[in-house]
């Protein structure tokens, strides 16, 4: 059996611990590494009464404050390739980029696209990672989960993962009490490059790419578009692109012939991109006190140094509710708020 040498630390500053770099105090706050510190860890909380956070790279989450719970830094490695023909069963811990410059390494594709997400394998279902026409549902075989009710394990299987844009159970209030300790995907060793996305097709110079071109590719694009967390401390989008009415999109249309646009599964729904949206009400760099939304593009919002997380979070607001006073368009926030 596994044994634990847990150690739990009191009043931890969590700026470390987030792409925002936010500074927010965790009253307590373990680093998990398998399954024995899971359960210990777990035992603690009970013992104790305290609300437990996962937290992977803190990357997609915002502490609007501290937290007086016990935090679960989910460090937990491990890649197992279970045949020679993509299957893998990676742990919760390990980094995503890492994990997919693995498996280009190995020769089992589909990740390439998904190059250059930061954060952990942990997390990647939470919300369904996705870019550039990818998205992890696409390999996702199935996940193993604890539930934090019951000390339970669970295995799910993609179709009961209920992912959608952005989504999965597990980020909806009936899923969030499970915390995902691996995860195993279906790669392919014959490699078919997914080049639909317009911006990757056109800055590509060939119709044949390699893997290695596309993830070069990949990682370039999203370098010269996407501020650099560790330089401005940010979580990527915000907000979710918003998926509308067919009608409201011709009558957007309609006022504003240039408006971009996504196809989705379903022929009477739109996707339009938010960074859009925020151009045209014209919030791309400005400032609101200690926060801000990046240069470069009008969908990261940015600490420059001192913002605190009511700072951002006011911003957001009132972003959102200039454009739904503006085009009638609800935003939702893609990022957790703590
Ligand atoms: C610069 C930048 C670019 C980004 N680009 C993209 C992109 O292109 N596409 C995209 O989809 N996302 C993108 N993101 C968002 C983010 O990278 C992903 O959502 C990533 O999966 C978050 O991983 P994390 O480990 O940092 O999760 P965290 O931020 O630590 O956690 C996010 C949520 O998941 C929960 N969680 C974390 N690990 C577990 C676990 N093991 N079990 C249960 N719950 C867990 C947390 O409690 C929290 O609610 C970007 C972020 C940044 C900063």
């Amino acid at each position: 059996m596994e044994t634990t040498r847990l150690e739990i630390e009191q009043q931890v500053d969590l700026g470390p611990y987030n792409s925002f770099g936010i500074a927010a105090t965790a009253a307590h706050f373990a680093r998990i590494t398998g399954a024995a510190d899971l359960r210990a860890a777990l035992d603690y909380s009970k013992q104790h009464h305290l609300p437990v956070l996962v937290l992977g790279g803190g990357t997609n989450l915002l502490f609007s404050k501290g937290f007086s719970g016990l935090i679960l830094l989910m460090d937990w490695p491990g890649i197992d390739w279970l045949n020679d023909t993509g299957l893998v069963k990676v742990a919760c811990g390990e980094n995503w980029h890492e994990f997919v410059i693995q498996c280009l390494k190995k020769g089992f594709h589909g990740l390439e696209n998904l190059a250059l997400i930061p954060g952990t394998v942990g997390a990647a279902p939470i919300q369904n990672i996705g870019a550039y026409g990818v998205e992890l549902e696409q390999f996702l075989v199935q996940l193993n989960a604890l539930d934090t009710r019951t000390g339970q394990w669970h295995c799910f299987e993609n179709s009961a993962c209920e992912f959608g844009y952005r989504d999965s159970m597990f980020k909806q209030p009936r899923g969030r009490h499970f915390i995902i300790t691996d995860i195993t995907l279906q790669l392919s060793t014959e490699w078919r490059p997914n080049v639909g996305y317009r911006a990757l097709r056109d800055a590509l110079d060939t119709d044949n790419p390699t893997p290695q071109q596309v993830f070069d590719m990949i990682c370039l694009i999203r370098r010269s578009k996407l501020p650099d967390p560790t330089i401005e401390g940010n979580a990527g989008s915000f907000f979710k692109n918003p998926l509308v009415s067919l009608q409201k999109f011709q009558a957007l249309q309609a006022e504003h012939p240039d408006v971009p646009s996504f196809d989705t599964d379903d022929n009477e729904l739109v996707k339009i991109p938010a960074a859009w949206l925020l151009e045209q009400a014209g919030w791309k760099g400005r400032q609101r006190g200690s926060a801000a939304v990046s240069e470069a593009h009008a969908l990261v919002l940015v600490n420059p140094g001192q913002a605190s997380g009511e700072d951002i979070l006011l911003l957001a607001q009132e972003m959102s509710s200039s454009i739904l006073q503006r085009f009638g368009i609800a935003l939702e926030l893609e990022v957790q708020v703590i």
